[in-house]
């Protein structure tokens, strides 16, 4: 952060912060949210976490969970706009813009005596902070809070239960340390995070180990029926429709890693989930190599992300959203072609 020492003198004296993050959050988005507001009860200040929306059962153990204020939930609007237009110091964690976040964005912008404080690793960034953490090279917001708080000289405030919320979000967005973002200051983050009392066994059982039944069968009928493989693009997708959702009860998070499964197969370089969900057709997509899935997204789907992991939204409707999917893939064949060959030229 460039204005590092303004920053620590605006933390310096209590402060009303709300500290909100990604619409349908993820491990990243509630981990690092999670724990930067441990931190900052620690040092006196008062901290609302308000989601967008509700994120899955899989997430719900992290220290302070129980307080997090959602958006979309009943009676819960009215509390978050008095919370945010009470806050001095407003934190957006995990997202590059604020029309990511729905209605809670509008708020948020019009909060203009608050102080904002952007910590972030997606492509993009809007300019609408006073404050900045933003490293497209990170792998994890968590990461940077990390980072952030051993450069404001913070490191030993954190507790192990702070430890395992921004471990979760480092585990989760390198695909278990398996994605190109794995570097080496990812381990030595989480080796430092281990020696704070994380507890890696456990944070990974209570997110990969906790799945409903209903899941599992969910997941087994995406990838018979619904999986299709193009290997003349290097593509493979998966479509969910309205229907799938209500027939396997999917619930938030159940289609959560869906899209790698696409992306394992041997000589894809490019993968998607096609959900048609209540508010509109969503996006997931991955790639491996060169091929970024931020431009696909931003250029064809109003989305964005980082090159390997995006996503986006259409305004048509799921049938039409799939055949445009299709017929965009022309374009690209060459470019998916070298992506994958150039991979193999590594292995
Ligand atoms: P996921 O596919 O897991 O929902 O998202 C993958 C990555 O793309 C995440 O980092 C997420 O924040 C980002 N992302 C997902 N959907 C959108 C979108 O509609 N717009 C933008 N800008 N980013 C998105
Ligand atoms: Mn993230």
């Amino acid at each position: 952060m460039q204005n590092l020492e303004q920053f620590q003198s605006l933390l310096s004296t209590p402060q009303r912060v709300v500290i909100t993050t990604h619409h349908k959050p993820d491990a990243d988005a509630l981990g690092s949210s999670l724990g930067l507001a441990g931190y900052l009860k620690q040092r006196g200040h008062e901290v609302t976490v308000i989601t967008p929306t509700d994120y899955p059962t899989f997430l719900q153990w992290m220290e302070g969970n129980d307080e997090v204020v959602i958006f979309t939930e009943p009676g819960k609007r009215e509390l978050a706009a008095q919370k945010v237009s009470e806050a001095t110091v407003i934190f957006c964690l995990d997202f590059s813009s604020l029309d990511r976040i729905n209605e809670l964005g509008e708020l948020v912008r019009g909060a203009t005596q608050a102080k904002k404080v952007l910590i972030d690793h997606h492509r993009n960034p809007e300019d609408f902070a006073e404050f900045v953490e933003w490293d497209v090279e990170a792998a994890a917001t968590a990461q940077l809070i990390y980072r952030l708080l051993c450069a404001m000289g913070e490191r030993e405030t954190i507790t192990p239960a702070m430890a395992d919320a921004l471990y979760a979000g480092i585990m989760t967005d390198t695909g278990s340390f398996k994605h190109s973002n794995t570097s080496k200051e990812v381990h030595l983050t989480v080796a430092e995070l281990i020696d704070l009392g994380a507890n890696v066994n456990e944070v990974s059982q209570l997110i990969y180990d906790n799945s409903s039944v209903d899941r599992l069968k969910f997941l087994g009928f995406a990838l018979s029926e619904r999986l299709k493989v193009l290997p003349e693009y290097n593509t493979a997708y998966i479509t969910i429709s309205a229907e799938d959702l209500r027939q396997y009860h999917v619930k938030t998070g159940d289609t959560e890693g869906l899209v790698n499964y696409a992306l394992s197969i041997r000589g894809i370089a490019f993968a998607a989930l096609i959900t048609e969900r209540e508010d509109g057709v969503k996006l997931s997509l991955r790639s491996v190599g060169d091929f970024s899935v931020s431009d696909f997204a931003s250029n064809h789907f109003h989305g964005g992300g980082h090159k390997n992991a995006a996503g986006g939204r259409s305004s048509m409707g799921f049938k039409e959203t799939l055949d445009h999917f299709e017929s965009l893939l022309s374009q690209y064949k060459v470019s998916l072609q070298n992506t994958f060959q150039f991979q193999n030229a590594h292995v």
